[in-house]
């Protein structure tokens, strides 16, 4: 032939596009899609990606290079995912090579030479058959350990033992010699511990067992098949999710699950583990590199054929996939806010339909995107109407804090945070020995610090916004930059007393541990929980019912089940429903009907206050009626009526740069041009702003926003391009990001 043979790659560089390179003869035959290759790429050589054969060089190169090296013999990249990546890179308007690196583990991601991660040993100790703690009188501390040991099922890890008990490791190996107690060492993949062991339960509800049947029978038919599954808080999805992918293990085809994050919800992954033990890589963003990267080989290899993770799983190199789940598909940790900034139950599904594979998206309160695609027949719904067991949902009541607070204008004072019927309520609980949870979103002390004189309040110097009073800490926090200093003693300007305002989750803290003396009480949040360990803890003891109260942000919404909880107080409804984001609505029904559905979850019936200063607020009222369908058709008719999506599709663009002026007179430079080259109004696509972000100023950096809004994503790939070749001509100073379908407006 005369024609040379000719590759495309991508880069993995921050430029857009694939790139045409010759393939040297001893290369021929010898690439396959999805391999890491180095090319030279301007001066230097880079990594790049083979993506297939190319028919011809891009018109006007006439001086092509080679390919270098082959860096694997077999590709890293399955190429299944490449059509993915492909996708992504388009939609998100995002370098190829930078996002197949993005969705590669470390180790892979940059040009080194691939290398096999090995386990982790962990050391168990079992108690044997005959150990008899009352013969230890006379050696403490091998009492100890043993009592702990049976206490906790006769096996446990050694640190945990050592932990627990002074002294324990010698006096295990004591224990050994007396033929009381084994070791084990297993080797494990981390991250979360195997839990308990759950029961698989022999029926199902007659509701799962109509989802389960539909389900496995569109997996059996084989192809894409996307499935809602709407089941209210308590019904049982996580067992339909078992069931379904139990069933596709069994055809020898894999599955994916997407969960918001692992940590919050250790128990849906214990559920998992005790079902499929070692044949399931829990991948999360606690792993260690060579964790990861030992996971990503076992699942790309084919031993081990299901993955749960949180969204970058939606990238696991899953073999023969048949399922994909992703619960909570509400949740807004499923979009990235940086870098590829993907949304992961949309990937799902793309991702399912390449593969010609089943996928659920599972909520109790499902977005309106998903429940729009639902009723315009793309997705077929299933309804879990009822809890598991016909528990009663539980029955929510308001209090309006308009009426129940004191008023006294003399007193510069705030209302109390605990209203008197949310003091009853809590009292009852504890008196009949359960528990309760408590949720507000704001943490620290008070939320912001206000000068009693002249009205000023403490601010932020790079952000635009207050600073929050952490009592514990004894600081003064930005949650947005993450500044921290100390406590001003008083106004800056006028040397005023400061009060402290605006109540956030170690003040509830503190007001329910002086209400109620004997009760024990923990907090859930992301001052508490600095680490997973931590997290972990902190639910398990909550679990283990040695925590009465559980005081905490969303971080206690999620689909946590613990049967003592039959109290649930929202302390201030009001916080989410004031954003200023189009989505506040849905967000702050989710949020409630969330954090309201751990409640009656056991035997005992469970109950929600709801505190607000909105109780005439359109969430408010529907979720106190349990009207999730009345909810969602009158916010639909609201995005439709104002262009939001589902029925919009957006792009926004955020301006950002350090100085003030420079970047406003950008936004506006960008935006007078974007709306030169609009198309005709009769398109439907249209532009907004430029306008300052809603917050500002974050990290001494100012924030514009522009956003373009169209009926289909089609109709705004030519603006976006028209923006994107503006680019260039920007200031170095100024940054521009393309966020393409946002979450968070702010
Ligand atoms: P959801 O995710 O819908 O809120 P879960 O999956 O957490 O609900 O299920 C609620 C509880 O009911 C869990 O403790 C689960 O083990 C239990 N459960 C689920 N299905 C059944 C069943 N068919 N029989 C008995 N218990 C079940
Ligand atoms: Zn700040």
């Amino acid at each position: 032939m005369a024609f040379p043979t000719l590759a495309s790659v991508a880069v993995g560089r921050p430029v857009r596009g694939e790139f045409t390179y010759l393939v040297p003869d001893a290369l021929v035959g010898r690439l396959t899609p999805g391999q890491r290759v180095l090319v030279p790429f301007g001066r230097a050589r880079t990594l790049a990606f083979y993506l297939g054969p190319a028919a011809q060089p891009p018109a006007g190169v006439t001086q092509l290079k080679a390919i270098e090296k082959v860096l694997d013999p077999d590709p890293v990249l399955p190429e299944d995912l490449l059509p993915l990546l492909r996708f992504a890179a388009e939609h998100y308007r995002y370098p190829l090579g930078e996002a197949i690196r993005s969705a590669l583990p470390p180790g892979l991601s940059g040009a080194e030479e691939p290398r096999e991660a090995k386990g982790s040993l962990v050391h168990f100790a079992v108690a044997l058959p005959g150990a008899d703690p009352p013969a230890l009188a006379r050696a403490p501390s091998q009492h100890a350990a043993l009592t702990y040991l049976l206490a906790v099922g006769g096996r446990a890890q050694l640190d945990e033992v050592g932990a627990a008990i002074p002294g324990a490791r010698e006096a295990l190996k004591k224990l050994a010699q007396r033929g009381w107690v084994r070791f084990e060492s297993v080797e494990v993949r981390p991250g979360v511990q195997a839990g308990l062991e759950q029961r698989r339960p022999e029926r199902l509800t007659p509701e799962q067992g109509v989802a389960v049947a539909a389900l496995q029978e569109a997996l059996e038919a084989g192809g894409f098949h996307p499935f809602l599954l709407h089941g209210v808080t308590g019904s049982g999805k996580t067992e339909v999710y078992l069931r379904v992918v139990e069933r596709a293990l069994e055809l020898g085809r894999g599955g994916l699950v997407l969960v918001p994050e692992i940590a919050l919800t250790p128990q849906l992954v214990g559920r998992f583990r005790s079902r499929f033990g070692d044949r399931v890589a829990v991948l999360h963003s606690g792993l260690k590199d060579r964790e990861r990267l030992r996971d990503w080989q076992a699942l790309r290899r084919g031993d081990v054929r299901l993955a749960v993770g949180v969204r970058s799983a939606v990238f696991a190199p899953v073999r023969g996939l048949g399922v994909v789940v992703v619960d909570e598909e509400h949740d807004s940790s499923f979009k990235q806010e940086e870098k590829l900034r993907y949304h992961a139950r949309d990937l799902a599904v793309v991702r399912a339909k390449q593969a010609g594979a089943l996928v659920v998206l599972g909520s109790a309160t499902p977005s309106l995107e998903t429940l729009e695609n639902a009723r315009r027949g793309r997705y077929r719904k299933l309804l879990l109407r009822t809890r598991v067991d016909d528990r009663p949902m539980p029955e929510v009541s308001l209090v309006d804090l308009r009426v129940t607070r004191p008023r006294d204008a003399t007193v510069v004072e705030e209302p109390p945070i605990l209203s008197e019927p949310l003091i009853e309520a809590l009292g009852e609980t504890l008196e009949r020995g359960q528990q309760a949870i408590l949720f507000l979103n704001r943490r620290g002390h008070s939320t912001f610090l206000l000068c009693e004189v002249c009205g000023e309040s403490v601010r932020c110097t790079e952000c635009d916004v207050c600073l929050t009073h952490h009592l514990s800490s004894r600081k003064a926090m930005c949650h947005y930059c993450g500044y921290e200093g100390p406590v001003p003693e008083a106004c800056a300007s006028c040397g005023g007393p400061l009060l402290k305002l605006g109540t956030g989750t170690e003040r509830v803290e503190a007001e329910v541990a002086a209400r109620f003396a004997r009760a024990r009480v923990a907090r859930l949040d992301r001052d508490s929980a600095t680490t997973t360990e931590r997290l972990t803890d902190l639910l398990a003891a909550f679990a283990r019912r040695e925590v009465d109260v559980l005081v905490g942000t969303q971080m206690v919404a999620k689909g946590h089940d613990f049967p003592g909880v039959t109290l649930v107080c929202v302390v201030l409804a009001d916080t989410s429903l004031a954003l200023p984001d189009f989505r506040a609505a849905e967000r702050t029904f989710q949020l409630l009907t969330q954090v309201g559905g751990r409640a009656g979850r056991g035997a005992d019936k469970g109950r929600v206050l709801v505190q607000t200063y909105n109780p005439d607020s359109e969430p408010v009222r529907r979720v106190l009626a349990a009207d999730f369908d009345g909810f969602s058709t009158r916010e639909l008719e609201r995005r439709k009526a104002l262009a939001y999506p589902p029925f919009t599709r957006m792009v926004a663009f955020r301006v950002e740069g350090a100085n003030p002026d420079q970047t406003g007179q950008v936004a506006r430079w960008l935006g007078d041009r974007m709306a030169a080259r609009l198309p005709p109004a009769s398109s439907g696509v249209r532009l907004l702003g430029p306008a300052p972000a809603p917050i500002a100023r974050i990290k001494g950096k100012s924030r514009w926003q522009l956003l373009l809004k169209g009926p289909t994503h089609a109709s705004l790939a030519g603006p976006v391009s028209a923006a994107e070749a503006l680019l260039p001509e920007l200031p170095s100073a100024v940054k521009v990001i393309i966020d393409v379908d946002p979450g968070a407006m702010l």
